[in-house]
This record gives C-alpha cells, sequence and structure tokens, in this order.
C-alpha cells in the first residue's frame, strides 16, 4: 500500500499556563494507507511541527517532512525505518523534522500493526509484552509539607513507586531541596521507589548536583533525572564520575538516537529515558532501546500526555524483561486525560501492560478532538500550504 493522506490536528487546552506540563496542549496525527488508519502524537509545540511538515524547500536537504512521506510505499517494518531515514536526510537543515516525523512514525507502526492484526510490540519483534511496574509522574509541592501530601496520596492510590520534579527543586538552598526530597521519601514510605527530577535546572553547571549529592544519599533514590540539559555531557560526566552511588536518568529531551547514545556512552547516563514523540518515534526509540540492552543499562519510557502516547512509549521496550519501570502519567489535563476511550490501568497487582489488541491498542475519541481541536491555516505567497482537515 502507499500513504495516502497525513493529518494533523492541532489541540489545547482553553488556557496554557506556565506550569512545566506538556500535557496542555498536542499535535495528533493521523495517517491513513489502503483501507487502514494509523494514530500517533508529537510531544513538540504543534504549530512549528505543522509547519515543518507543509514549509515550502529551502534546498535540496532542507525539504518539509511530506516531501518524503505523502505516497511512500508501506508493506513492512523496513518501508517506516526507510520512510524515517530519508525524512531525516531530506530535513538535514530543518531543526523541527525530528519532532514532526516522531508523530508520523507512531501513526506508520500504528497503521502497520493494525493492518498485520498485531500489537506493535510484535511487529517489532518481540514476542511477549512484561507487564511494568508504573510510577506515578508528579510535579513537586510548592512547599514540602504538599509534597508529603502528594506522596500520600499516590501511596493510598496503590502506587509503589512515584517520581516528584520541577518545581520549585534547585531554586532556593540546598536545606531547602534536601526538606522537600525528605518529605517525597517520608510520604512514600521506605519501601517506595523514589526518583527525583531536577529539571534541568543547573544547566550545564555540575556544581550545584554536586553539593547536594553527598546529601540525597539518605533517601535512597533510585535515579536523580535530568540535572542538567540533555547536551551538557561534561556536567553528567563530572557528576557521575564523583558521584557513582547516584544513578542519573535523562534522555527525554533526546530529539535523535545519536544524542541518547552520547548521554549513555559520554555523560555515564544509567537510565535512559525516550519520548517516543520526540526522539523520532518508534522506530528511534526501539534503536535507543537496543543501545541500552547492549550498554548493560536501564532504558524507560518518557511521556507526560495522552494514553496513546503512553502505549506508543512502551511498545518499544515491554519486550525486555528487565526493563520494570514505566512513566505513567497522574495528573494530566482534561485534554490528554481524556483523549482515549481506553485506558492502560494498573490492574490488581499494581502493573501496566500495552492493550493486547492491534497497533497501539486504543484510538483518539473523536469528540475530544473536536473539542480541542485549533484550526489551522497557513499561507504564504497566497498558497494555501495547510488547512485542518475534516476529523
Ligand atoms: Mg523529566
Amino acid at each position: 500500500m502507499r500513504i495516502e493522506s497525513v493529518d494533523l490536528f492541532y489541540l489545547a487546552m482553553p488556557h496554557i499556563t506556565d506550569e512545566v506540563d506538556g500535557s496542555q496542549d498536542t499535535l495528533l496525527v493521523r495517517v491513513r494507507a489502503g483501507r487502514w488508519e494509523g494514530w500517533g502524537e508529537c510531544e513538540a509545540a504543534p504549530l512549528p511541527c505543522i509547519a515543518a511538515y507543509c514549509c515550502p524547500s529551502s534546498h535540496g536537504v532542507c525539504k518539509p517532512v511530506k516531501t518524503a512521506v505523502e505516497g511512500a510505499v508501506l508493506d513492512t517494518p523496513e518501508d517506516i525505518r526507510r520512510i524515517n531515514a530519508e525524512v531525516r536526510r531530506l530535513g538535514l537543515d530543518l531543526l523541527q523534522t525530528d519532532h514532526t516525523l516522531s508523530g508520523i512514525d507512531v501513526a506508520l507502526w500504528d497503521l502497520l500493526a493494525r493492518a498485520r492484526e498485531v500489537p506493535v510490540y510484535q511487529l517489532l519483534g518481540d514476542r511477549v509484552a512484561y507487564p511494568k511496574l508504573p510510577y506515578a509522574s508528579m510535579l513537586l509541592g510548592n512547599t514540602p509539607e504538599e509534597t508529603f501530601e502528594k506522596a500520600r496520596a499516590i501511596c493510598v492510590d496503590g502506587f509503589r513507586a512515584a517520581k516528584f520534579g520541577w518545581g520549585p527543586l534547585g531554586k532556593g538552598t540546598v536545606d531547602e531541596d534536601v526538606a522537600h526530597v525528605r518529605a517525597a521519601r517520608e510520604g512514600l514510605g521506605k519501601e517506595g521507589i523514589l526518583l527525583i527530577d531536577a529539571g534541568v535546572v543547573w544547566g550545564d553547571d555540575p556544581a550545584p548536583a554536586i553539593a547536594r549529592a553527598q546529601r540525597l544519599r539518605e533517601f535512597r533514590l533510585t535515579w536523580l533525572e535530568e540535572p542538567f540539559r540533555s547536551e551538557s555531557l561534561d556536567a553528567y560526566r563530572t557528576l557521575t564520575d564523583l558521584h557513582p552511588e547516584l544513578p542519573l536518568a535523562a534522555g527525554e529531551g533526546a530529539n535523535n538516537f545519536a544524542l541518547a547514545r552520547d548521554l549513555v556512552r559520554r555523560g555515564g547516563v544509567r537510565y535512559l529515558q525516550i519520548d517516543a514523540g520526540r526522539i523520532g518515534g518508534i522506530t528511534t526509540a526501539h534503536q535507543a532501546r537496543l543501545l541500552a540492552e547492549s550498554e548493560g543499562i536501564t532504558y524507560v519510557n518518557h511521556t507526560f500526555t495522552s494514553n496513546l502516547a503512553l502505549s506508543a512509549s512502551l511498545q518499544p521496550y515491554v519486550g525486555v524483561e528487565r526493563f520494570r519501570l514505566a512513566e505513567y502519567p497522574t495528573e494530566p489535563k482534561p485534554l490528554a486525560r481524556d483523549l482515549t476511550v481506553e485506558k492502560i490501568v494498573p490492574d490488581a497487582n499494581g502493573l501496566i501492560s500495552v492493550p493486547d489488541a492491534p497497533g497501539l491498542g486504543l484510538v483518539p475519541n473523536l469528540d475530544i478532538v473536536r473539542q480541542y481541536l485549533v484550526p489551522v491555516r497557513i499561507v504564504a505567497g497566497g498558497r494555501l500550504l495547510y488547512k485542518t482537515p475534516e476529523v
């Protein structure tokens, strides 16, 4: 079959706040080929992604994403990998390419797996999908007391692992940070798996992270996430070498395989967190999972939006039993929460699994798509480049 259409839907909450909460908007992607349809999501700013899809060509390797997608042959996983590589080749000088490609690549895997009537992970070559231990992923409270209450509430909900991040962390004194982490540990209890996300607060300066590392030891963090920006590889290396007892996690900012590989090999990151909606789709996320296996470190999904994106983030690594943890957003905005009718929820053992169904196993609720749709028209030089299609 050939790819007949790629439709991009910009969805947003009515009011976008300054919270670091990526579930406030999304770019939903629908691909059609033959009699099949697949869906994906870009974890990126929607409008620039649409522009990267349809903008005029600037030169031979600065072409819009659509060039390598529309009309392409889609019969095998190799076809998806070829399209992925060709989009990158033709979009060499167009920086938004990877983010736009991500949602399209996810939709291509969903579509092809539906056509084959298998879940995506099987199309990737895995036979078994192992359940994962979901960690509740949330923002830190504004005060240690609020963080404590959030941690307590998440235990009551049955979670055995939780991540707290962003918010006030790293913005005050060392003592204030320690108070937050202590509150999270006390709220979660001795046995809970505690993860702390520094939200790139220290940029590329290892000193503030080093000042806190020793003090964090008593709270037995499974990882400290993103103390630095993704490209600050020297800072990651310095902290890792000085404090090997504090495992570092990063990777959500990686928008290509090379950056993910650098974080592991040069930065010494031990938990590689990959968002299929950013790194270039399921194709590239799966490549990163193979890297994690060969390097002996741990792969874990990154996702902070809908259950469609959650399923896409799980498929590349559900086949590996030892990669036990999974990010599980617990406080998404209504747009992300309601986007799919089917939900991925913890079972009686508190574990989550990908749906036992073809493709990603869930589809968007079109009423919700209509409710949050931001219609787009892009005109340049009097020529209509893009108009939001019919839902
Ligand atoms: Mg994070």
